[in-house]
């Protein structure tokens, strides 16, 4: 994400370079903070951006406040409102991500739950080229936190050293990203993305019990595949085995939005191209998110005035 002119800090609107936090902080220390990732995506027909899966992103950033035993819990609906006002502000017209960040604002040990700060950033976000091409992904020997350990359910900063670790060995080893397994040693999700398979003419994804994040991409998926593509889809175990058995295989999340996995630990995944399954799916992803059509209409929060029809 690049600069943009501004962002919002506690409680106002603020020029990028005033957006600053005391090194003291409890969220500086000890990752104290939770947080959301989100995409806008630009429709210039309609002149208009759309905000992707708003409501269930600030439903996800309550819980993650409510599990942290935060001292207050920031009202999500204030939290949607100054997200709107800072992309206004920010005059965006593009694709756009945005991260929005409730942290310890407050000073002390790692017990302390408070006093809060709210952080959103937003700048232009480029396309990832691994969605066209497809991407490269190992196996990693690092496991993903256990839910009673650090549960990857809560979107808590400090969780992400863990798919770090993965993502940076992968990178080492040159694959493009990292599959992690779980404790179990059954298929858990990517660094920031979950995974399906496709097998048998069925879509098969982790449960959420799997040690995943429960990912808004994963059930936007799951409901497209079903209604959109017409495939049957499965939440189950998976085994690392059955990837080399799968005839397409994809990551999912906000930022990875629909990305085929083309090889895995350097075998490939099917024919080892873009699988039509996939290319389907991401027709019917691309089109809801952009509101090139008008189903799932409630999946889309526009940030500009809807332009008038021409008289
Ligand atoms: N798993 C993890 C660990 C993530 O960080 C993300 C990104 N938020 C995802 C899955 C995908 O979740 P979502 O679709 O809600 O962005």
């Amino acid at each position: 994400m690049s600069n943009s002119p501004y962002v919002f800090l506690n409680n106002e609107i603020v020029p990028w370079d005033e957006a600053k936090v005391h090194v003291a902080t409890v969220g500086f220390k000890f990752g104290t903070a939770v947080f959301e990732g989100l995409r806008g995506y630009w429709n210039a027909q309609q002149e208009q951006l759309y905000l992707f899966q708003l409501d269930a992103h600030m439903e996800r950033l309550t819980y993650s406040q409510r599990f942290m035993r935060f001292d207050e819990i920031i009202d999500t609906a204030y939290v949607g409102q100054k997200t709107l006002e800072l992309l206004r502000a920010n005059e965006f017209r593009e694709n756009i991500h945005i991260m929005t960040t409730v942290f310890v604002n407050g000073f002390g040990g790692p017990a302390i739950c408070g006093p809060l700060g709210l952080a959103i950033t937003a700048g232009p976000r480029t396309d990832i080229p691994w969605v066209s091409s497809g991407c490269s992904a190992q196996v990693s020997a690092w496991q993903r936190v256990a839910d009673n350990a650090m549960p990857m359910r809560v979107k808590c900063n400090a969780n992400y050293q863990n798919g770090r670790l993965a993502w940076v060995q992968a990178k080492a080893d040159d694959y493009d990203t990292a599959i992690l397994l779980n404790s179990r040693g059954k298929i858990a999700e990517g660094p920031a993305m979950c995974l399906f398979m496709i097998r048998d003419g069925k879509a098969i994804t982790s449960t959420v019990t799997s040690d995943i994040l429960e990912s808004i991409t994963r059930a936007t998926v799951l409901e497209l595949l079903r209604d959109e593509c017409g495939i049957e889809t499965v939440e189950r175990d998976m085994d690392r085995s059955e990837l080399v058995a799968a005839d397409e295989a994809f990551f999912c999340g906000t930022a990875w939005e629909v990305t085929p996995i083309t090889s895995i630990d350097r075998l490939p995944v099917g024919s080892g191209e873009v699988g039509p399954v996939v290319k389907k799916l991401q027709d019917a992803y691309f089109s809801v998110a952009r509101g090139e059509t008008d189903k799932h209409a409630a999946w889309r929060t526009s940030v500009w005035p809807k332009r008038q029809p021409d008289k």
